[in-house]
């Protein structure tokens, strides 16, 4: 897919335009062009360690999405994409480089400029070893003995003899 379709898919996913979803979009087309194809279960998974702007062009175009399990948040802060495929058995690695854009540009002047880039240009990509996370799990929910509300049983409290959710537990032990 040209890089242009591509912006316009992530950008009615994400809801507006910015150098962001550039980013993302050249993660994502780069991956598509070295065999991690869009990804309709979970053949591919995706480890991000962002949660800024360009994740959401991984979720709308690589098809590795946060309901579906195949999207991985590591809260890091940094502008690392790793992308798996279980088909392939592979994994590849974007580190967003440093300085690649001029901060006197103006938004649009560096989405164009991320956009004319070689993804070589923005990114040290490498190749790593094939670990990726297990697959999601479809869990059994179970009420919660104090609030009612169905809770995934592995995320139950055990607290003084009740098994509880999450937010109830907390306030127990406030
Ligand atoms: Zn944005
Ligand atoms: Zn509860």
């Amino acid at each position: 897919m040209e890089i242009r379709e591509l912006m316009k898919k992530a950008t009615i996913f994400h809801g507006h335009i910015c150098p962001g979803i550039a980013i993302g979009v050249l993660v994502a087309k780069y991956a598509i062009e070295h065999g991690f194809e869009h990804s309709p279960d979970e053949e591919l998974v995706a480890v991000v360690e962002t949660d800024n702007c360009s994740v959401d062009a991984l979720q709308a175009i690589l098809g590795t999405t946060y309901g579906k399990g195949n999207f991985i948040h590591k809260d890091y802060g940094k502008s690392n994409y790793k992308i798996y495929s279980r088909k392939n058995q592979k994994g590849i690695r974007l580190s967003l480089k440093k300085t690649i854009l001029d901060k006197k540009l103006s938004r649009d002047e560096k989405i164009q400029k991320l956009l004319s880039m070689k993804p070589e240009d923005v990114f040290d990509i490498r190749n790593i070893d094939y670990d990726p996370p297990g697959m999601a799990q479809i869990e059994e929910s179970v009420p919660c003995s104090i609030c009612g509300e169905l809770t995934m049983d592995s995320r139950m409290m055990n607290y003084q003899g009740k098994i509880m959710c999450i937010p109830c537990y907390k306030e127990f032990k406030e």
